[in-house]
């Protein structure tokens, strides 16, 4: 049996030895200087009124110069550009230009790959995130991440949910209860399990247990979302349950999401940033970053045109 806390996800990174009690002063912080990358009131005990109580600033990075190698190879050079806050950001390219290895560097997902190094300055909230004081453990509660493949954890529905909001110390099941509800309604996934929330979560269909995951990670109160693929493993029906998910978040949180479509580019976001590896000789870079109609109307860069029209990719 797997054991959640190991499972490869940035909720499951989430534990921590969290007291039960919510102090009122950053609980998943092992550094002060953390606060200035998460927002203070995101490290309190989370309220079920709202998805994201963030401030309709937070959420963006800006990130400068970003490079990435693994094992001296460089996978991404120089990457430059800013991300919104509250609105969807989608990074379209072919596959191999390091859409994947980009989404990583905004949680330090990365961190857990042996060999690979990071360079350049990624902010969040105006702060270094792989500043030492901060603590990628606190950062991934605030910056949740939803996979290409569903991967809830070998729990109940409830358990899955809960798990995040445990380990940041929250034990009484009205709270618990208020905030498992709240998430699963979020992403589109309460009505079908309203009445089974003991369930186990391997029973549900692939695009429940995707759901499921946006849920999990909807419930340490992200300000960010992340999203690698998540429709890549599912059916055409869930596909359109996630992008209708997508649509109902873009409001209370930051998203940036991987996907090789370029119709769901379209469809869900406001900008696009599209990522190219021109050989394999080279490393990817940032071709071009835009509102999402523009990108798909009037691309700047006629290597951007060449691919949303199907030219190569
Ligand atoms: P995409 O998401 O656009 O398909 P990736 O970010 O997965 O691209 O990969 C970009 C490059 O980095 C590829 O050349 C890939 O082989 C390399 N890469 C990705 N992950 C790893 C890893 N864990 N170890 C070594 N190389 C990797």
């Amino acid at each position: 049996m797997v054991n959640p806390a190991n499972t490869a996800n940035a909720t499951a990174d989430t534990a921590t030895d969290t007291p039960a009690e919510a102090p009122t002063e950053a609980p998943v912080h092992k550094a002060p200087e953390v606060h200035t990358v998460v927002p203070e009131h995101r490290a309190e005990r989370p309220s079920t009124s709202s998805t994201s109580d963030a401030d309709s600033k937070s959420g963006h990075f800006e990130l400068e110069k970003v490079s990435v190698s693994y094992g001296g190879d460089m996978a991404l050079k120089d990457v430059s550009f800013y991300i919104e806050p509250r609105k969807v950001t989608a990074l379209i390219g072919p596959s191999g230009c390091g859409k994947s290895t980009l989404l990583r560097c905004l949680n330090r997902m990365n961190d857990a790959i042996d060999g690979v190094k990071v360079e350049g300055l990624i902010s969040l909230n105006g702060e270094d995130i792989n500043a030492k004081a901060v603590d990628p453990v606190s950062l991934r509660m605030y910056v949740g991440q939803v996979f290409q493949r569903p991967n809830p954890f070998p729990l109940s529905i409830y358990d899955n949910v809960a798990f995040g909001p445990r380990t940041q110390g929250i034990r009484k099941k009205d709270e618990l209860d208020e905030i498992v509800i709240d998430s699963l309604k979020k992403a589109a996934i309460y009505e079908e399990v309203k009445n089974s929330l003991k369930k186990h979560a391997f029973e549900l269909s692939g695009g429940q247990q995707q759901r499921l995951c946006i849920a999990r990670a909807l419930a340490t109160k992200p300000g960010v979302l992340l999203m690698d693929e998540p429709c890549s493993a599912l059916d055409p029906i869930s596909t359109g349950m996630i992008e209708d998910t997508v649509q109902q978040l873009r409001d209370s949180m930051t998203i940036v999401i991987v996907t090789h479509n370029m119709q769901q580019a379209a469809r869900v976001s406001d900008s696009t940033a599209f990522l190219l590896r021109e050989s394999i000789e080279e490393p990817a870079g940032l071709v071009e970053i835009t509102d999402t109609t523009t990108m798909f109307t009037q691309p700047r860069d006629k290597r951007t045109e060449n691919y949303i029209t199907g030219r190569f990719g």
